[in-house]
């Protein structure tokens, strides 16, 4: 059903060629670049590549396969590695989970954590575990509700009601399954996920972080990197083995497969493969989205982030409590800092918008040269650059809004409440999702958060950032609520932008339980009675919003149409079948173990060693310490069996030209023969630019080496109850 994706969508677009011998001679898309959805992994030849076990093994709806052994795990990948349920991911995606549980006395972050019995693990706060279930092609179903609707508009409310339809009759609470539809090329194809879903995940190990997060930023997306970036988690079901959250009567859960280890890893050139949940790519975006992310989101953002990591960094600077409360926060942006920090780099490097816009050039001499062609697509790039050219007028004001919740838990509280109250006035099934019944507890909860661990501080010099930034704007993007502040004021805008963030926002009681619950009881014109020049403030910043998300919605209506037969034309031109786009969905990628040149005259080899990590410790930082009886092991040379039999070295992390990018963090790297060898966590800075278009040149992920893994587990925690349990 799935596999209809590929085929090339209308009928009538068929009968503008003598197709049948056209369409034969399609070629797949290159082996290496691409992250074969489930549905096409039986097309790829991984026999020839150097898979060395029955494609269903890896993959067989009917019966068990290594997919069965996967896990999403809250945004990143996980795999099974015992029939106890016990799952190994990456240290930096159990991160948040290991913070919420240290405490400057418990400190797991810094010291590490390990259970030697079930009855001392701990809640992984934060992680949820999802196992695919079933996935069904539903492109028929939604396509078909659009099919008359011409509104933009109509068309993005039609699909996203369908989504929500399908997604509604395929949740079954009382089985413990979610579904998800999954576009998988916009306005083309859609397939219907559902996945086994388990609330209650526990820490089971984690290394202290001057080996889990070895390194930290400075070498974070950096190769030759030398972090062992593992933990292992377990997932717990209630006695009937259906999902609950954390309870001291639920048991291990016990997984359909797990992976088996092979303890000696694996040596350069030879075959590997992922199977992981890769988050987003953008590789079938036109020339005007790349521009759009070059010009102004990921400057905007990584300058913003890096103000935000700046900011704590100082506040916690000689507070240890302070530090703790930030690391989460501080290690996500600056990761996202980096990651956009290097695909700005490489961008330029690549002039990959001017070979985007030629290569559209390209495509409308295509279109233009055949009089069928032309009618139907003719039009398609001037509708993008239409589009695009609107939504750049107001591009930086929609980026802020997006953003200003984010760094301001006062006014983030007061738009939440002033939604509230307007929602709360209509019957359920009418409501925002977020506030419908049986999600309002949860929404609310994640508000309530913003308390906890709350910095005034921090919130003052970051909002008084956004508010000079947005008095800034040109123009057309201006955001209406800021310009309320400074109207009529003849003083200096930073003077009326720092009293209002001191007096009205710092100085409210917004963050105030009771206050708080007493505004939840009010209606809209109860609060505007107010006057409170919180919620006024709050309140044009809504208006503005609700604006900008139909401008918004409209645009993509017209987009969804236009992707789709961007994808159809393009698919004719290059004579080729393309791959879609990453969309959080299970995928396979395959390659081999390989080093590269990332400049004139450097190769980087693909295994870097233990050595490694000892050359980089006496660098003095904090973020390249290393614990003492790291030290000692290495003296005594004390590597035990994990040795590469090649290099005679101790392995640390690994290299390899496979297609991957977030979320595929934790993901299970497997040999020929379907067995973890290592666990993929990083790109190497040159691959960032890989979400926009990939190249085999500069496209290298990077993977902590299982041989590493187990050495850590064995001779530095002498963790002997978790190897007896993975069989070794
Ligand atoms: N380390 C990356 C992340 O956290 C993984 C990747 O993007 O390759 O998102």
């Amino acid at each position: 059903m799935f596999r209809k994706r590929f085929a090339i969508k209308s009928t009538k677009l068929i009968s503008l060629f003598i197709l049948s011998t056209f369409l034969l001679g399609m070629i797949s898309s290159s082996p290496d670049e691409g992250m074969y959805p489930l549905s096409e992994i039986q097309k790829i030849d991984l026999y020839k590549a150097g898979l060395k076990i029955n494609i269903d093994e890896v993959y067989n709806p009917k019966s068990i396969s290594l997919v069965d052994a996967l896990v999403n795990l809250s945004g990143c990948t996980g795999s099974f590695i015992s029939e106890n349920g016990l799952i190994i991911t990456n240290h930096h995606c159990a991160f948040g989970s290991i913070a919420r549980a240290s405490t400057l006395e418990n400190n797991y972050l810094k010291d590490g954590f390990h259970a030697k019995t079930l009855f001392e693990e701990i809640p992984a706060t934060g992680s949820t575990v999802k196992i695919i279930d079933s996935y069904e092609d539903v492109s028929s179903i939604i396509l078909e509700a659009v099919k008359n609707i011409s509104d933009p508009l109509e068309r993005t409310k039609t699909i996203a009601n369908k989504q929500k339809e399908l997604v509604n009759a395929a949740t079954n609470d009382a089985e413990s399954i979610v579904a998800e539809v999954a576009e998988m090329f916009a306005g083309k194809t859609y397939v219907l996920f559902k996945y086994r879903i388990i609330r209650d995940v526990r820490l089971v190990y984690a290394p202290p972080q001057s080996i889990g997060n070895f390194g930290g930023e400075a070498d974070n997306w950096v190769w030759p990197r030398h972090t062992g970036d593992f933990s292992l988690l377990r997932a717990y079901v209630a006695p009937d083995g259906k999902a609950a959250t954390f309870s001291k009567e639920n048991i291990p859960f016990k997984p359909k497969k797990y992976l088996k280890i092979n303890p000696n890893g694996i040596e350069e050139g030879e075959f590997a493969f992922i199977l992981g949940y890769p988050g987003r790519t953008f590789r079938h975006r036109p020339a005007d989205y790349i521009k759009y992310q070059q010009d102004i989101q990921l400057p905007y953002i990584s300058e913003l982030y890096q103000y935000a990591i700046q900011t704590m960094q100082e506040l916690g600077q000689d507070d240890e409590g302070l530090k703790l409360v930030f690391a989460s926060r501080i290690k996500g942006l600056a990761n996202t800092m980096k990651n956009y920090q290097g695909k700005l780099k490489g961008l330029r490097k690549l002039n990959l918008v001017s070979q985007k816009y030629e290569e559209e050039k390209q495509l409308q001499d295509f279109i233009n040269a055949n009089q069928n062609l032309k009618s139907q697509y003719g039009n398609l790039l001037d509708e993008v650059h239409r589009v695009f050219d609107s939504t750049n007028e107001t591009a930086a004001a929609d980026l802020w809004l997006r953003l200003i919740f984010n760094f301001s838990p006062s006014l983030a509280t007061a738009n939440f409440i002033i939604n509230y109250s307007e929602e709360m006035q209509k019957p359920d099934a009418e409501r925002r999702t977020a506030f419908q019944d049986k999600n309002i507890k949860q929404t609310k909860s994640a508000i309530e958060l913003l308390r906890t661990n709350y910095n005034p501080d921090y919130e003052e010099t970051m909002l008084m950032k956004l508010l000079e930034d947005a008095s800034k704007f040109k123009k057309n993007s201006r955001i209406a609520a800021v310009d309320y502040l400074l109207e009529g004021n003849g003083v200096h805008p930073e003077d009326v932008l720092g009293t209002f963030t001191d007096s009205i926002v710092l100085g409210s009681k917004i963050l105030q339980k009771d206050f708080f619950d007493n505004m939840l009881q009010k209606k809209p014109e109860e609060i505007s009675a107010m006057q409170d020049q919180l919620f006024i403030f709050a309140s044009k910043l809504k208006m503005q919003i609700q604006v900008s998300e139909k401008e918004n919605l409209k645009n993509e209506g017209k987009l969804n149409k236009l992707y789709g037969d961007l994808v159809d034309v393009k698919m004719l031109w290059k004579n080729q079948n393309f791959i879609p786009d990453a969309n959080s969905t299970l995928r396979l990628t395959y390659g081999y173990i390989k080093g590269y040149n990332p400049a004139d005259a450097v190769y980087y080899e693909p295994f870097t060693s233990i050595d490694g990590v000892i050359e980089k410790s006496s660098n003095g930082t904090e973020e390249f310490a290393i614990p003492d009886n790291l030290r000692t092991l290495y003296d005594k040379k004390d590597f035990g069996k994990y040795v590469s039999k090649r290099t005679g070295k101790l392995p640390v992390a690994m290299l390899y030209n496979m297609d991957t990018t977030g979320g595929n963090s934790g993901s299970p790297i497997m040999d020929a023969y379907g067995n973890l060898i290592g666990v993929n966590f990083d790109r190497a800075y040159e691959a960032t630019i890989n979400d926009y278009a990939w190249n085999e040149s500069y496209s290298r992920s990077i993977g902590v080496d299982i041989r590493y893994v187990l050495w850590v587990l064995d001779k530095y925690s002498n963790a002997k109850n978790i190897l007896t349990e993975i069989g070794l």
